[in-house]
């Protein structure tokens, strides 16, 4: 398996592990943009949103809401962002899906 994020979600790659369940997994970024920086990834390997089909629906609302929940219980209640790069120019690095919630300061918009 050559996917970071399947080897973080195998438990062959250590990381800081926020919340996991059946198809959900989060965990810290290693290189935090923010105060709170987490990352929500499907356990399910999918490459990118650009890869995702209908059947993928429900699994990506999931993460939007497991995101909003986890938001919640670290009281971002100033605001937070959720992120999805998608491909290289949206500087997209690791091709297995991930949402990244950023909280905790001000957000610049545009973002760049
Ligand atoms: P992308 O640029 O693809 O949207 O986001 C990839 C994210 O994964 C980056 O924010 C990067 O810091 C994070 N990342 C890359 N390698 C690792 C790692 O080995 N462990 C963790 N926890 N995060 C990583
Ligand atoms: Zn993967």
């Amino acid at each position: 398996m050559d996917c970071l994020f399947c080897r973080i979600i195998a438990g062959e790659i250590p990381a800081s592990k926020v919340y996991e369940d059946d198809r959900i997994f989060a965990f810290l970024d290693i290189q935090p943009g923010a105060p709170t920086h987490i990352l929500l990834v499907p356990k399910r390997h999918l490459a990118g949103l650009a890869e995702a089909t209908a059947p993928d629906a429900e699994l990506l609302g999931a993460l939007q809401l497991k995101a909003a929940e986890l938001a919640r219980t670290l009281h971002l209640e100033d605001g937070y962002r959720i992120v999805l790069n998608v491909g290289p120019d949206a500087g997209q690095s690791v091709f297995h899906l991930h949402l990244h919630l950023l909280g905790g300061r001000p957000m610049a918009w545009p973002p760049g």
